[in-house]
């Protein structure tokens, strides 16, 4: 999947007036690459997937998927909100079925592949429970791989770790890159955290406070191939955190 951005700009109408919430983002991500996008809170990174995901039109600029401009929800899309949204009453195995029972395609070829993606991280054995049996990092392996059922060609995450503890949020998103990596996705992770944007993806994107400009794009390249918690580890993490910070904090 190629992703390309166009001078895109949003600006929402509300009570008391115009908000600008982004600002000509043009961007552009090669296939099977994972790229984090940080930005302060409030600064239109929510905004952001859900333009390219199709649920929020642009009010300027477009979207490029596969060199088709997106004009509304897309399939090629698989999006992960900010709270996990798995439905209380339904098992595991039925909140993971859920986007391809709303296609029409939950006994098809896609059934058995969903029951070995239940089997290969891990929750085969609580496909039956209900989410809050299980822990925190469990559900959200859940919600990812509800996102994966139907095999998109993007992957787009929203803060997936921010409900999470500290000690939770290392190793879900160890295990959260990995599953990407393995499944050879293109994503976009969304994030106000900058080591978990510099832990997690190939490249950074660092926007503005609201409204959210692209101030820079840091190619992690001597990061490729590592773990988030070999990332973490390595000589020069401190100095890409730094990097993005000075980005962020003195807006320079
Ligand atoms: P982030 O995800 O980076 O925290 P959002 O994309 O959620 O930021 O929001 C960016 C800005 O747009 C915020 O100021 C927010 O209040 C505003 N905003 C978001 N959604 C709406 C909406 N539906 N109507 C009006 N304002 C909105
Ligand atoms: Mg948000």
């Amino acid at each position: 999947m190629i992703v390309a951005l166009e001078r895109i700009r949003k600006t929402y109408q509300s009570a008391e007036g115009e908000v600008e919430a982004l600002s000509d983002i043009t961007l552009e991500m090669e296939e099977g690459t994972f790229l984090s996008v940080v930005g302060p809170s409030g600064c239109g990174k929510s905004t952001l997937l859900a333009i390219i995901a199709g649920l929020e039109k642009a009010s300027g600029g477009r979207v490029l998927l596969q060199g088709e401009e997106v004009t509304g929800v897309s399939p090629l899309v698989g999006y992960m909100p900010q709270k996990d949204e798995l439905f209380p009453w339904r098992s595991i195995r039925e909140n993971v079925l859920l986007g391809l029972e709303l296609r029409g395609e939950k006994n098809g070829e896609r059934r058995a592949a969903v029951e070995e993606l239940l089997q290969r991280y891990g929750l085969a054995d609580f496909a039956d429970a209900a989410p809050r049996q299980l822990s925190g990092g469990m559900r959200q392996r859940c919600a990812l791989i509800r996102t994966l059922a139907t095999d998109p060609a993007l992957l787009l995450l929203d803060e997936p770790f921010s409900a999470l503890d500290y000690q939770t949020r290392l190793s879900v998103s160890d295990d959260i890159h990995s599953i990407i990596r393995r499944e050879k996705k293109t994503a976009i992770l969304v994030t106000h955290d900058i080591s978990e944007s510099i832990s997690m993806s190939d490249a950074v994107a660092v926007l503005s406070a609201r409204p959210g400009r692209l101030k820079a794009v840091h190619e992690l390249t001597e990061f490729r191939g590592l773990s988030p918690m070999e990332r973490r580890d390595h000589p020069h993490f401190h100095a890409w955190f730094n990097t993005v910070w000075k980005e962020l904090e003195l807006g320079v």
